[in-house]
């Protein structure tokens, strides 16, 4: 078994695909805390090779401004000035919701991104109120399992309609059928996110995907700078479920 330290010297964190800025914010209320630049600061600071502002969907309550994008893509274009060797997208974290492509952004909107990740999150049309009940309380089996299989559906919809990029902690905040969330990521070529920040996917359901041909992927999910590019504890998790570090696509070897 590895130390922190151990996998410290042992692995580097190439990219960190997943964090949030400013820009995820209700009104004055700021739910993540650094500019674009702080983040991009905290990645090169960090030798990252590239780092991806990835604020929440717009139907969040926190959720990004489709209206601001021009605004984050300024900030962005600034950031590589400031840090030349760090290449920075723009990208969101998307939520898997009850539209027609499942998630709340468009696909006319796609393209105004480097690429989407998504993710499940309590916001309006995910069955909200009983989601966040019976993932936070005791909760009926039979009704757990009802939800298990709606939630289910939804992710596989949402990643068979749209090209995304990273599933963000699939399990947390809603109970799913891993077994076939993996596949369905098979199929797709979606990296399964194991997250920072989050309490899954936590060891048991990670040996559930690795049975699976998907490739993973660590991300911080950092609200604040100084968490850009964690990467340690996740990486110790990972060697923990037996997942071999060449799977994790930003991971490499010293
Ligand atoms: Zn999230
Ligand atoms: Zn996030």
């Amino acid at each position: 078994m590895l130390s922190i330290d151990d996998i410290k010297k042992e692995y580097i964190l190439k990219f960190d695909h997943h964090t949030h800025t400013i820009y995820s914010r209700v009104g004055p209320y700021l739910h993540g805390k650094g500019r674009i630049i702080d983040n991009a600061r905290a990645a090169a600071k960090r030798g990252l090779e590239s780092l991806a502002i990835t604020d929440h969907g717009p139907s969040d309550f926190y959720g990004l401004s489709i209206k601001r994008l021009p605004q984050m893509r300024r900030d962005i274009a600034q950031a590589k000035l400031s840090f030349p060797k760090l290449k920075v997208y723009l990208g969101v974290e998307a939520d898997i919701v009850d539209t027609e492509n499942g998630l709340d952004v468009s696909p006319e909107d796609f393209d105004k991104f480097d690429f989407v990740n998504a993710g499940y999150h309590y916001v309006p049309k995910c069955h909200m109120i009983h989601n966040f009940l019976s993932f936070h309380m005791p909760w009926p089996e039979k009704l757990k399992d009802r939800l298990r299989r709606q939630n289910t559906a939804r992710i596989v919809k949402a990643l068979k309609s749209n090209d995304i990029n990273i599933l963000t902690h699939p399990g947390d905040k809603a109970y799913i059928d891993e077994h076939a969330v993996a596949k369905a990521c098979e199929e797709t070529g979606t990296l399964v996110e194991i997250n920072a920040r989050h309490k899954h996917p936590n060891a048991d359901d990670l040996r559930i995907y690795k049975q699976y041909d998907v490739k993973f992927v660590i991300s911080s999910d950092a609200h604040k700078p100084k968490n850009v590019g964690r990467y340690a504890e996740t990486m110790a998790l990972a060697l923990e479920a037996g997942i071999d570090p060449d799977r994790i696509v930003n991971i490499q070897k010293r």
